[in-house]
């Protein structure tokens, strides 16, 4: 070996020692993105719970910043993930739809791969990037995370209620009846598929969350000296509910305690794990949901708490989350009271990472770092658009929320009811939405109407891709 070559050598040697003595692989920070499916405002200790443990995330909650007043991009499962993962409202990227609300096992769609996602904007500026758990943007090979910038892909391609089996017991009606049902896991015939390939069929979902949060960890292990992005996607709490046998009967709420409970401590190890190695203060992780409990399923959903309505619906409980930020030494504990949304996490990593914002496009995310970091008392954020079914149905801008359309939660709840006369509601003073204010104040509705028709004639939709379907066979 030549002179100059050995020197080089050395001098990567004794870099990467003392990256490793200090644990902080680089200035960039990791991201960890824990993300649950149809967990509700009221579900978790942290936010109220009175049955459910979850010391864990309270803890997390202790040490990070708790947002109450947090949304998702839509209040079901495939456009609330399609406006995470890309910034953007579904109705920008297609994955909104007036005719079927999600992706099923015959859709043929998926993310359109014009869309750049967080996974791609992070490994841009060097970053390893893995999914673990639900995807729901597309099963097909063209549309799984692979490629849209993820280096490893491993779990459930979509909901775990899906390709379900003639001939067993009906889940709604067995959860109505008893709070401990767990149904066969060969009613629901759902793959597990690693990168591309299935691998299992059906999956054995009384091991999922523990899977997917083992997969999370040996991916972080395996990245520690390098920074990384985990999006963490469990399939639970969506019915059918299964917890692994460390939990199974374990919690006072029944078997949807047992899954959050199990969730909980998933969220404990990985946390655990990030300060065994050495990079809790160099990593962000965010816990929070795609959407509000399922309320049909009584017991085998989850609580809203204080808030209105569930999964599906524009009423608060299906779209505003329990949300935890965790960084410790960097994000001030506390509460944050300031509107944020899962759009904000791609502008925010971009900054983070140092890498820029996607400048060809129109983002619907702000970058929330400096309310993290307690740099800021006030997001820029002004606005939160309620879109469900290509339909703009409510605004809030700052207290006040205008509803133009109301409908309830999915699969119960009020039909859906247009208003000629808008309904006005202060969500500070009144965040369960039970009165409507809109005679006392006219001038506050003008301009909500004037702010939502603004922002209707801002936005351009995209081609519906939820609406193909495989030809039947
Ligand atoms: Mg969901």
């Amino acid at each position: 070996m030549n002179r100059p070559l050995r020197h080089l050598c050395y001098t990567l040697i004794i870099s990467s020692l003392s990256i490793f003595a200090s644990g902080q692989a680089a200035e960039k920070p990791n991201f960890v993105i824990i993300f649950c499916d149809d967990l509700g405002y009221g579900d978790i200790g942290a936010f109220g719970n009175p049955s459910i443990q979850t010391p864990h995330l309270d803890q997390m909650a202790d040490e990070g910043q708790r947002w109450t007043n947090f949304y998702v991009g839509a209040s079901v499962c495939t456009p609330s993930r399609a406006a995470l993962l890309t910034g953007r409202l579904p109705i920008r990227n297609g994955m909104m739809s007036a005719k079927r609300r999600v992706l099923f096992p015959d859709s043929t769609g998926g993310l359109p791969k014009s869309e750049i996602t967080i996974a791609e904007v992070v490994k841009d500026a060097g970053y390893a990037t893995a999914a673990v758990g639900k995807w729901h943007l597309g099963h097909l090979k063209q549309h799984l995370p692979t490629n849209h910038g993820f280096d490893s892909y491993w779990g459930i391609p979509y909901s775990n209620d899906m390709e379900a089996q003639r001939g067993f017991p009906n889940y709604r009606q067995m959860a109505q009846k008893d709070p401990n049902y767990v149904a066969p896991i060969e009613q629901y015939q759902v793959p597990i598929i690693h990168n591309t390939t299935v691998v299992e069929r059906p999956a054995n979902q009384h091991s999922i969350t523990q899977r997917y949060t083992d997969k999370a960890i040996d991916f972080i292990k395996a990245n520690r000296s390098q920074p990384f992005f985990v999006y963490l996607a469990h399939n639970l709490p969506h019915i059918p509910l299964y917890a692994g046998k460390d939990h199974r009967g374990k919690s006072r709420r029944g078997i949807y305690g047992d899954v959050i409970e199990e969730i909980d401590a998933g969220v404990g190890k990985i946390l655990k794990t990030l300060k065994d190695l050495n990079i809790d203060e160099n990593t962000l992780v965010v816990f929070t949901s795609d959407n509000g409990p399922w309320l049909p399923f009584h017991t085998h959903g989850g609580s809203a708490g204080l808030l209105r309505e569930g999964k599906g619906s524009t009423f608060e409980g299906g779209m505003r989350e329990p949300t935890i930020f965790w960084w410790p030494g960097k994000v001030k504990p506390g509460v944050q009271m300031e509107m944020g949304t899962t759009m904000d996490l791609l502008p925010t990593f971009c900054k983070l990472a140092g890498s820029s914002t996607p400048s060809d496009r129109t983002l619907d995310g702000y970058d929330i770092s400096p309310l993290l970091f307690g740099e800021a008392t006030m997001g820029e954020r002004k606005n939160v658009y309620y879109w469900r079914s290509e339909q703009l149905y409510a605004i809030r801008e700052g207290a006040w929320k205008l509803h133009f359309i109301t409908e309830g939660c999915y699969g119960i709840g009020p039909k859906k009811q247009v208003h000629e006369s808008p309904e006005l509601y202060n969500l500070e003073q009144d965040p369960s939405e039970k009165h409507n204010v809109a005679i006392h104040h006219p001038e506050i509705v003008a301009r909500l109407v004037a702010s939502a028709q603004a922002h209707r004639d801002g936005v351009e939709k995209m081609e519906d891709q939820l609406v193909g379907r495989a030809a039947r066979e």
